[in-house]
């Protein structure tokens, strides 16, 4: 489209309604794909900003002022790029007018989208972006000389209220609640490592049963962190925060050379009854190809039997790069060690992607068997993942087994393994000896 041509489409459209307005209002806060017809104003010159627009097809123009002051088109615009986007940041009036030039499908991000996004982030990128957006906005507004001295978190309180945003524009700023947040967790993370070089983490052992025969097949080793004034800490404490981190391939590495060295000990206890031990490894380690040489120098200065060795993954893992976590995946079953995907059921579930990964047991995650006699649908999909995972030639493990009466539901369910409270919470290591002492003694 010429430029004349598209001065005359503003021409015929002005005092057409516009759709920003609208579509913020229809959208309520969620993003949506909308197909616009040919010469649809989607914002225009002077309206308050409330979208942002992202072209999926079709073509935009976007027209604004020349030095005199006359319509002057801008640029055009195609697939796959954003235009509007200031709208997320403030609500200051349009610079410039955007209009379809043919039939378009674009989706629609209102701004309440975003503080929707930006609340869910890890804590201190929230943080950060909600503080850069605020500093632009106080940039943007223009102050009277009397405020200028003032304390940037004084001044929005002494503008008229003309000058103030709107309540909900001003809902991005950093509020005390995410600033204790990002806080709390650049703590968690200085501790962490500080943790780490102390060498306060260590492995709890649970063990895994065969059920048809309840005899001890292997152990999970789950990391505990031994808090030198809060005690004993729990995984779900501070896992989330060492993904984010990082730290989790520094615990994770840990875990597996302590689960090593543990491996022999456990094993001469066993004696002839061959035993495994499984460690979990977080999906942030399938990123780079790293893990599988990190992986195999800590098997070989351990000396250890790799099929002994098991890593648990989860589902999230696979998905994020499928070809990159196959590459992976491949590495490490070269290697020798077994896989086991771990929470299954909880994740994607994408059943197709199963027999694409090389994994050698699946396990149901624990909410499933713990409504098993709920009257719920566990039973019927823990049937049905069985029966998947049969299909692939996968063992199946169930964890969180807590009554007796999991057991034979079950075994009845073609389940191999189990796990849970009904046999042994995790345990030290002395712990394990003695389970693996009294579990063969009745076998
Ligand atoms: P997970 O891998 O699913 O581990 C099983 C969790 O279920 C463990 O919690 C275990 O104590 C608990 N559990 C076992 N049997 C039962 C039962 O019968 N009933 C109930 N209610 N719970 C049972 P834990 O040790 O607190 O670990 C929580 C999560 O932290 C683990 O879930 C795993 O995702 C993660 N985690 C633990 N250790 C590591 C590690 O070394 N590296 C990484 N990346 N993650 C770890
Ligand atoms: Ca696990
Ligand atoms: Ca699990």
């Amino acid at each position: 489209m010429s430029s004349e041509q598209a001065m005359g489409k503003l021409k015929t459209l002005a005092g057409a309604e516009a759709q920003d307005a609208l579509l913020a209002r229809q959208s309520a806060g969620m993003i949506k794909r909308y197909v616009f017809p040919k010469d649809t104003v989607l914002f225009g010159k002077g309206e308050t900003r409330q979208c942002a627009y992202l072209i999926d097809k079709g073509e935009v123009s976007i027209i604004g002022n020349d030095e005199g002051g006359e319509d002057k088109l801008l640029c055009i615009i195609g697939e796959g790029e954003l235009f509007g986007e200031m709208a997320l940041v403030d609500n200051t009036p349009r610079t410039a007018t955007a209009v379809t030039n043919s039939e378009c499908e674009i989706f629609v991000i209102p701004r309440d989208s975003l503080y929707e996004r930006v609340k869910g982030l890890d804590p201190i990128v929230s943080l950060l972006i909600s503080i850069l957006i605020e500093r632009y906005r106080i940039t943007r507004i223009h102050l009277p000389e009397s405020v200028k001295q003032d304390k940037a978190g004084d001044f929005i309180n002494k503008l008229s209220k003309h000058e103030r945003m709107p309540e909900d524009v001003l809902r991005l700023r950093n509020t005390e609640e995410q600033r204790d947040l990002a806080l709390k967790e650049m703590k968690m993370e200085q501790e962490l490592r500080a943790a780490l070089e102390q060498r306060q983490f260590f492995p709890h052992l649970q063990p895994i049963l065969n059920l048809a025969e309840r005899r001890i097949t292997g152990f999970e080793a789950l990391i505990r962190w031994q808090h030198p004034e809060k005690g004993l800490v729990f995984p779900d404490h501070f896992i989330p925060v060492a993904e984010r981190t990082g730290v989790v391939q520094h615990l994770d590495r840990l875990m597996l050379e302590k689960a090593c060295e543990l491996l022999p000990v456990l094993q001469e206890k066993a004696g002839d009854q061959k035993l495994f031990i499984s460690v979990n490894l977080s999906g942030i380690n399938f990123e780079t190809y790293d893990v599988v040489n990190s992986v195999r120098r800590t098997i070989m200065d351990s000396g250890v039997d790799p099929s002994q060795i098991k890593l648990e993954i989860t589902e999230s893992a696979l998905i994020a790069d499928p070809d990159q976590a196959e590459k992976v995946l491949l590495g490490l079953k070269a290697l020798g060690l077994h896989i086991a995907l771990d929470d299954f059921g909880t994740g994607y579930s994408s059943l197709g992607y199963l027999h694409k990964f090389s994994i050698d047991d699946l396990k149901i995650d624990r909410s499933f068997v713990m409504q098993l006699h709920d009257g719920s649908r566990s039973i019927d999909i823990v049937r049905a993942i069985v029966a998947l995972a049969k299909n692939f030639k996968l063992n199946v493990v169930a964890e969180g087994i807590e009554k007796e009466e999991d057991i034979a539901a079950l075994i009845g369910l073609d389940c191999d393994m189990g796990q849970g409270y009904f046999f042994s919470k995790p345990v030290p290591v002395d712990g394990a000896l003695d389970f693996i002492e009294s579990n063969l003694k009745k076998g």
